[in-house]
């Protein structure tokens, strides 16, 4: 049989458009991690500068534009000087960003919004999303998981002892996320503390999934983890 060079040519145009519309080079991301973070582990730091009060749930830190391959896109054009102030995410919306997302640390005017800009400018913007669908997304998905619940489920809480991670990770086990650990001193000993946990969202935001593998532990040594009372 003949082929021509045209044909050659159509099929190797049609094949890499296809690579292109299946890859994250094309689409810049695949999915999001949204990352909760334990504000207790946030703000035992030294010099951590946190607020008197913290919340005593999970809270949001961002989420961030994630690709198959690790990557992860920041800083894309779309900057804004203020979320709060930009007139682009409704009052309803601000409203649970307050409560799910708060600044933990001191200083500024506003402190929420100054966090939520920087997270905005540095991950949101390589989302191709609205800041309203954005940052509607975000909490709409952290409502939907119940980070304390899950633990407890496996009889985790935070009260400063330290649990096996088969355990964090038997209560976890439907989102197989990632937890990730920082270090704490507390009598005279380091310890590993849980940090954050980030869970996978599809790209569009609509759903929380599983990540796809064994929950993955990142700075978390080979020991037992502590839950920060
Ligand atoms: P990122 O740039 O998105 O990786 O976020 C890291 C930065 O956010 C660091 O400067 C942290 O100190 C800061 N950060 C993390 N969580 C909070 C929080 N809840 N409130 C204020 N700053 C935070």
């Amino acid at each position: 049989m003949k082929v021509s060079g045209a044909a050659v040519a159509t099929v190797a145009v049609v094949t890499w458009l296809s690579f292109l519309a299946t890859t994250s080079d094309a689409q810049g991301y695949d999915f999001f991690y949204l990352v909760m973070q334990w504000p207790r582990a946030v703000c035992n730091q030294p010099r951590s500068n946190c607020r008197a009060a913290v919340p005593r749930t999970f809270t949001i830190h961002g989420m961030w534009p994630q690709t198959n391959r690790g990557g992860s896109p920041q800083n894309c054009p779309g900057r804004v000087r203020d979320v709060r102030s930009s007139g682009r995410v409704d009052r309803g919306t601000l409203g649970a960003m307050d409560r799910q997302w708060p600044n933990l640390k001191r200083g500024g005017r506003d402190p929420n919004s100054q966090f939520w800009t920087h997270e905005w400018n540095k991950h949101g913007t390589c989302s191709r999303m609205s800041l309203q669908n954005y940052f509607r997304r975000a909490v709409d998905r952290a409502a939907s998981v119940d980070v304390l619940r899950l633990l407890r489920s496996n009889r985790i809480q935070p009260d400063n002892r330290s649990y096996r991670r088969a355990a964090i990770e038997a209560a976890l086990n439907r989102y197989d996320p990632v937890v990730k650990c920082n270090d704490v001193r507390s009598g005279g000993r380091t310890y590993k503390q849980i940090h954050e946990i980030r869970f996978c969202v599809q790209r569009d935001g609509n759903r929380v999934v599983s990540c796809g593998r064994r929950t993955q532990f990142r700075s978390c040594g080979s020991g037992d983890i502590r839950f920060s009372r």
